[in-house]
């Protein structure tokens, strides 16, 4: 057998949920850079259909790895909620911060392979068999037989669909738009703005429509799209491409003159399946944000829990991660999806309009008893929703 093959552990997919398990691995002990790979079907920079926009909580996991978000990036100062005339707004500096997705898992993938990581790109996964002691993958070019196999390959998870774990009811639908735009003239870039529009949720859409200022080889595009979290699959569901070309006209854009892409983002559910003998997932494919659809965070988050459980799998020789759901919900941002999965499911729950418009008229008490509650979930230093107008519609 080559070396390659002889891996005690294999991480499939190179995206933040996988490189990070990489980075914490080899951050707990330098010697796992050679017992740990990395495969992706895909080569960085590789596309990647996503907002790109990591919060602090994504932030601390990467200062946690000493490391900081170096690729370009557009900073939020500002990010406006908007449902009807209601509009609030939440400040910090930054809020979060808008990056391309190829730039910034290729810088990942770098410092992955800068400490010793063995990052293998253009080959894909096309067979996952669990055996008693360890586990086969097949890939393009040959098999590996690691003891532990992580399944960090995204919402369509090959790995999971491979396990045969059905949950196709935890998908939300995304639809992304990139618009070129003249920076100077828009306060999305001169003061740092991004918009989450609620409106559409009368019209069945569980989420939102936003705005992100980002850069595209330097050049500013708006990053719109549509979120429908979906966190209540008996509702009907929303019309995403209407939804899309209405709140682009609103914005003088005419959706026919863009490229429309859509991707769906597997969510978090506590009782989910994480993990059997010699498997565990992370990332998308375990399941993230269904209120927002925060993902990039959770990603590299996950990536922490999952090295901490491959390195306590290895010293006790035991490798059935029994207790992975209990790291995953005891680990202090990755606790936050049950939250969330409860918020989504609470907030996407009515359709009476009177009732919607009302917790909207709310939303500054909620966000303040959630800022007492859980601080931490609010991750920006001021926790205040602020009303900034109540115009007529
Ligand atoms: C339109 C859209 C907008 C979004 N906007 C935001 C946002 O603004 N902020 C945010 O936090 N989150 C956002 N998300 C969510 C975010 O993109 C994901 O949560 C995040 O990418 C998850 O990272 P991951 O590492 O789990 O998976 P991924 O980033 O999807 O990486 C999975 C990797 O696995 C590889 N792979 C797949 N199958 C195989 C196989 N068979 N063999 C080998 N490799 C394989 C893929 O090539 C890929 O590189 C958005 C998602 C969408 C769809």
């Amino acid at each position: 057998m080559s070396q390659a093959s002889l891996m005690d552990v294999v991480i499939v997919g190179a995206g933040p949920a996988g490189l990070s398990t990489a980075l914490h691995l080899v951050q707990a002990d330098p010697s796992w850079a050679g017992r740990v790979m990395v495969l992706d079907k895909a080569v960085h920079p590789r596309e990647k259909l996503c907002g790109g926009g990591i919060t602090r909580l994504g932030e601390d996991v990467l200062k946690g790895l000493g490391l900081s978000v170096e690729p370009p990036h557009v900073p939020v100062r500002e990010i406006r909620f908007i449902f009807g005339n209601q509009v609030y707004a939440i400040h910090d500096d930054p809020v979060f911060r808008v990056v391309r997705r190829d730039e910034f898992d290729h810088w990942l993938a770098l410092q992955a392979e800068g400490r010793g990581v063995i990052v293998r790109q253009g080959e894909a996964v096309k067979a996952v068999t669990p055996h008693a002691d360890y586990v086969e993958i097949i890939t393009e070019q040959m098999t590996f037989y690691p003891k532990v196999v992580v399944g960090a390959d995204g919402s369509r998870s090959f790995v999971r669909q491979a396990l045969k774990w059905d949950d196709g009811q935890r998908i939300a639908r995304l639809l992304e738009v990139l618009t070129p735009e003249v920076a100077n003239e828009r306060e999305e870039f001169c003061k740092g703005v991004a918009v989450f529009d609620f409106s559409r949720m009368l019209a069945g859409l569980q989420g939102y429509y936003w705005d992100f200022p980002s850069l595209v080889e330097g050049q500013p595009v708006m990053n719109r799209g549509v979120f429908d979290s979906r966190a209540r699959p008996e509702r009907s569901r929303a019309a995403l491409k209407q939804v899309l070309r209405e709140a682009l006209a609103k914005r003088n854009r005419n959706l026919a003159d863009y490229g429309l892409k859509g991707h769906p983002l597997h969510w978090f559910d506590p009782h989910g399946r994480f993990a059997i003998p010699h498997i565990i997932l992370a990332g998308d494919a375990a399941g993230v944000d269904p209120m927002l659809g925060e993902g990039i965070s959770f990603a590299l988050a996950y990536g922490e829990a999952a090295a901490a459980a491959i390195v306590d799998a290895f010293a006790c020789q035991n490798f059935g991660f029994a207790d992975y759901r209990e790291r995953i919900l005891a680990h202090p941002i990755l606790s936050q999806l049950r939250l969330r999965t409860i918020a989504a499911r609470i907030a996407y729950r009515f359709k009476s309009p009177r009732l919607v418009r009302w917790l909207w008229q709310l939303a500054p008490l909620i966000v303040r008893g959630m800022a007492w509650y859980k601080p931490d979930c609010i991750p920006v230093n001021d926790r205040r929703l602020i009303r900034v107008n109540n115009e007529p519609e």
